[in-house]
């Protein structure tokens, strides 16, 4: 048997902490030590979501120890391991908080950050990222890759940020509620997320060394990350209409084989030449089956995105605020329109 999500309607407290593991054993005492100093300094009433992602080692008793000490914690105990994003993603499904704020249990991210990002947050933002100053890691294997993919993603995804990969970040409750995760997707969220027309913002934060335990991933993660960031050039250019797309690229060569197809039709009809044997016969008869293929192709990614949104009841507009009064009191006078 298997739990199914758990899915909010509303926010019910002030933050929610998002936290996923996998083989964290080491860092969990203290991990609940640091947050919940810090937390307690912010005052807010707040929940810790862990994820338990398939650890291997002892986190799965020792969350359930936290969990019995402290009834703001509530853990969530995958099956195997999904995943980092699928642990956000179900750590999303489960948030109650106004704001949601994600972070590592390795400690790589200083809790006490957490009061900055909510501090900045509070200026009216939808989400706030850490951005990692004075980072650790090693400068080939992690630097070096990182800087020129937050690049290429800021470039790509018109959401300019220094440092997608930290996790330290806080969205507003629907933002979470919002997107939908998947691969290796969490850090793309603010990308992702610029689709509903969200505000977003960085503040620098301190980054230390892992504290206990080695990191999950090696350098091939640099190659999902490029692979993910195509998925999410895509899904943000062309998402709703992608007929728009093919159907441009199918007028554009069609439209060329066209014109070539007809200066030939006028010169075989005016002039005394064969035009059997050209190349260019060859072309234009290639380009214009082409045109017809793309515009094919969109109709049919047209009506697959169709289904998707559909199916999924998902929206193709986001709304920030709706001002509206519960009840109309009908006896009430027609106020006066002239504004002073
Ligand atoms: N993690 C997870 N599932 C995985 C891999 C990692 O939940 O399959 C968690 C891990 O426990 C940590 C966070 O994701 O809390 C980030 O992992 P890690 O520190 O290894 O990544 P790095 O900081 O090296 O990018
Ligand atoms: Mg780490």
């Amino acid at each position: 048997m298997s739990v199914a999500p758990e899915q909010v309607e509303g926010p019910e407290l002030a933050l929610s902490v998002v936290i996923p593991i996998f083989n964290e054993e080491g860092n969990i005492e203290r991990l609940y030590r640091e947050l919940t100093d810090t937390l307690r300094d912010i005052g807010r009433e707040y929940e810790v979501i862990a994820i338990n992602d398939g650890s291997r080692d002892r986190s799965y008793d020792m969350l359930n120890a936290v969990q019995a000490r402290d009834a703001r914690w509530h853990i969530i105990h995958f099956r195997r391991n999904f995943g980092q994003t699928a642990a956000i993603a179900a750590g999303f499904d489960a948030a109650r908080g106004d704001i949601v704020v994600t972070m590592d249990a390795d400690l790589q991210n200083d809790p006490r950050d957490i009061a900055l990002v909510l501090d900045k947050f509070a200026e009216g933002y939808d989400i706030v990222s850490g951005w990692r100053q004075d980072r650790k890691e090693s400068l080939f294997l992690r630097r070096i890759p990182s800087m020129m993919a937050n690049r290429l993603i800021s470039r790509s995804t018109g959401i300019k940020l220094h440092d997608y990969g930290c996790t330290l970040k806080a969205y507003s409750f629907d933002v979470v509620k919002a997107v939908k995760l998947y691969g290796e997707l969490h850090r793309f969220i603010p990308a992702l997320a610029s689709q509903m027309g969200v505000r977003v913002a960085e503040v620098p934060v301190k980054d230390r060394a892992r504290r206990w335990g080695s990191s999950k991933y090696g350098f091939s993660r640099t190659f999902k990350v490029i692979l993910d960031l195509i998925v999410v050039v895509f899904l943000l250019s062309y998402f709703s209409r992608p007929l728009y797309v093919f159907g441009a690229a199918g007028f554009l060569v069609g439209g060329v084989g066209t014109l070539l197809g007809a200066y030939l039709t006028v010169f075989k009809l005016l002039t005394e030449n064969k035009i059997g044997d050209r190349p260019l016969l060859q072309l234009a008869a290639l380009l214009m089956v082409l045109g017809v293929q793309f515009i094919s192709t969109g109709i049919v990614a047209d009506m697959i995105m169709r289904t998707y949104h559909e199916s999924q009841h998902k929206p193709i507009y986001y709304i920030r605020e709706r001002r509206r009064s519960e009840t109309v009191d009908e006896t009430s006078e027609i106020p006066n329109t002239e504004f002073k």
